[in-house]
């Protein structure tokens, strides 16, 4: 199966409209430097909410796609005070949205219920919903990783299946494997890790539906560099990278997206 690369850069909570500016030039003149070269991965950046529209402008007219770091679990408008609907995302220039990253899940409580929440309400909006699994250390270490990062794939497959989009939507998100231990930590896990939970996410995907297993991305997040990108995206079932730090760096971010390629 031919899959699409695909980089994402998740700016987390960096930047400045000054900084972004810079940021972004520098990611499209580095993207336009090599571009010709070979068919080359989609490249997706998320900055911060208050920056979306300013960064929409910037990128107009480019290949690099938008998306949201965190999108509200409700859909349309209503009285939800400090969140923002898909609907509102799409609307200033978003494609896609980061959903259930680790962050998210651990230091503001969001649940693998909720994140399926959001995964359907970003489906809904027409967003392409990059949905973030993985096991803390001590699951690895306890040898939990497949049940926990099953585990989180099962709510967001069983919440599709119970809602009028149905699990074929699933053919619209992207998932990213995370291992949380490996997030900001400059701890890459190793091709052969990465391979073997990807591998397994696949294959739960497979059991509900093969052709989606098939033909779905899956990304590798977790102190992802230039140095290391290339064996990541080399195993079979790593489809590419979310990128946190290196995505703050031009030259770095569009290496990796060279190492996609
Ligand atoms: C992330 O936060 O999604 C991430 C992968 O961060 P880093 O690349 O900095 O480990």
């Amino acid at each position: 199966m031919n899959r699409r690369p695909m980089v994402a850069g998740n700016w987390k909570m960096h930047g400045s409209r000054a900084a972004n500016a810079a940021l972004l030039d520098g990611v499209l003149a580095g993207l336009r430097a090599r571009s010709g070269a070979r068919a080359s991965a989609e490249v997706v950046v998320c900055p911060p909410f208050v920056y979306l529209a300013e960064a929409a402008q910037r990128l107009a007219g480019s290949a690099v796609l938008l998306g949201a770091q965190d999108v509200c679990a409700e859909s349309g408008q209503g009285a939800f005070t400090g969140e923002v609907a898909g609907s509102m995302l799409r609307d200033v220039g978003c494609s896609h949205v980061i959903v259930g990253h680790s962050e998210r899940r651990a230091l503001y409580g969001e649940s693998d219920e909720w994140v399926a929440r959001k995964t359907l309400a970003a489906l809904a909006a027409g967003l392409t919903p990059i949905v973030c699994v993985g096991e803390l250390l001590e699951e690895r270490d306890a040898g939990r990783t497949h049940e926990v990062v099953g585990r989180q794939l099962a709510a967001v497959m069983a919440a599709l299946r119970g809602s009028e989009l149905g699990l074929t939507s699933l053919a619209r998100c992207v998932l990213a494997y995370e291992p949380v231990w490996a997030i900001g930590t400059g701890r890459t896990a190793t091709p052969e890790q990465a391979q073997d939970v990807h591998a397994y996410i696949r294959g739960r995907i497979v059991e509900g539906d093969a052709t989606i297993g098939g033909s779905i991305r899956l990304l590798y997040g977790g102190s992802v560099k230039a140095g290391n990108a290339r064996e990541l995206f080399g195993m079979p079932d790593v489809d590419g990278g979310l990128i946190g730090g290196a995505s703050l760096k031009a030259e770095e971010f569009v290496a990796i997206v060279a190492a996609a390629g």
